[in-house]
């Protein structure tokens, strides 16, 4: 009996052990026994599946994975030890000296650090385009070009890429389309079916959802999962079997959480667009959103995340956080817990104020990760912080 995604987050399991346990165990072991010699030999040439040892596979690992796999309608997938692992074991894995990487300018910023800083000392490049722009980037596109990177919503300006376009792109060059899936996760937007071939995830995020864990998983086309999995298995990013675990039970829920957080973020959203003390609120499922149809056409629901410029500058930003009395002052979103963030002096601080500038980062952005609290205190929590620090506006 085929099953439908909320089954399938719930009802994909490790198979039961001998002890006939009803919730998966956490299989903290760093290697697996062989029943003799020849099993030894034929595990690692390949010739059966099983797991060896935990750097390649673990029953928790392969549990994590295999949810995420149905979820996005993939062939494969491996589970990296954070989100950023991720990302960097599908470049490093599939590029080589000499290759080009075209990439969506809004990116996470450690994603931006790993194409402009770690990528070109071995003579990787990549190019930047604009995701308003999509007519822009096919003259980037080089005989060099074999991937394209794409993060969508990206964070924290909420810039959507059309997956339909950049598919095509990718198919008439012959590109790999490897897409930054975290801030809409699968319950809202599944790339693959647009024509990706691989996705990538931030499991730090809503996957987790409580705040509790770091990990990542890169999901996709079978081919292109072995060269990682090579990669993985001999460097060793692997995810531990505990936050496997965790993650593994987070997914049970993704569903009607992601639903939750889309709600009060919509509602957030709508009452802030009328507040006089911002410059601008973003959000993909508000119409003053200039992606607005793209974003309605490629995502479910709008998400979790506002950005929202407040008038005043860095200094009235600070004021505003610093006004904050519910709300978490960190670095992560995604969690049940409503999470204020500085960009600009905090996860995209190690960008230049020109390159923030060009991917709308200015010094008075906050990024809201509406949590699962009551809507209205999260909202009377926002509008004190603004109402607070309205005489520190410079
Ligand atoms: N991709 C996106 C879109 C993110 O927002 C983040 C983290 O904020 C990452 C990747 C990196 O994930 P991690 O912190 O799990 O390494």
């Amino acid at each position: 009996m085929k099953k439908r995604d909320n089954s399938n987050l719930i009802r994909i399991q490790a198979d039961r052990s001998l002890n006939r346990e009803h919730s998966t165990p956490i299989y903290l072991t760093s290697s697996f026994t062989f029943e003799n010699a020849e099993q030894g030999r034929a595990l690692f040439s390949e010739e059966v599946e099983g797991n060896i040892y935990s750097r390649f596979s673990n029953p928790n690992n392969s549990e994590l994975v295999n949810k995420v796999v149905s979820l996005e309608n993939a062939e494969d997938g491996f589970a990296f030890a954070s989100g950023m692992a991720a990302v960097f074991g599908g470049f490093a894995a599939l590029l080589k000296t000499g290759d080009h990487v075209l990439a969506s300018r809004a990116l996470f910023g450690s994603s931006h650090q790993i194409l402009t800083q770690i990528l070109p000392k071995w003579g990787i490049t990549s190019t930047y385009v604009d995701a308003n722009f999509p007519e822009s980037w096919e003259k980037e596109i080089s005989k060099r070009t074999k991937m394209i990177f794409v993060e969508t919503p990206s964070n924290p300006g909420l810039d959507i890429v059309d997956l339909e376009f950049v598919s095509f792109l990718a198919k008439k060059y012959n590109l790999i389309l490897h897409v930054d899936n975290t801030f809409a996760t699968p319950v809202l937007q599944k790339p693959i079916d647009f024509g990706a071939h691989l996705v990538s995830h931030s499991a730090t995020k809503y996957i987790d959802g409580q705040g509790r864990t770091v990990g990542g998983i890169v999901v996709g086309r079978k081919d292109l999962l072995k060269e990682i999995r090579f990669f993985a298995r001999q460097t060793g990013p692997a995810l531990s079997p505990f936050n496997s675990w965790v993650l593994s039970k987070s997914l049970e829920t993704l569903s009607i959480r992601i639903e939750k957080h889309c709600a009060n973020a919509f509602e957030l959203a709508q009452a802030l667009e009328k507040n006089t003390e911002l410059l601008s609120v973003k959000y993909p499922f508000l119409p003053s959103h200039p992606q607005f149809d793209l974003a309605k056409k490629q995502m479910r629901l709008g998400g979790g995340v506002i950005s929202i410029i407040v008038k005043g500058g860095g200094n009235r930003a600070k004021h505003f956080i610093d006004s904050i009395k519910m709300a978490s002052l960190t670095a992560n979103l995604g969690d049940t817990r409503t999470i204020v963030t500085h960009p600009a002096f905090t996860t995209h601080s190690k960008l230049s104020e020109e390159e923030r500038e060009l991917v709308g980062i200015s010094p008075g952005l906050i990024r809201i990760s509406v949590g699962l609290e009551d809507i209205n205190d999260i909202s009377e929590d926002i509008y004190q912080a603004l109402e607070r620090s309205k005489t520190q506006r410079i």
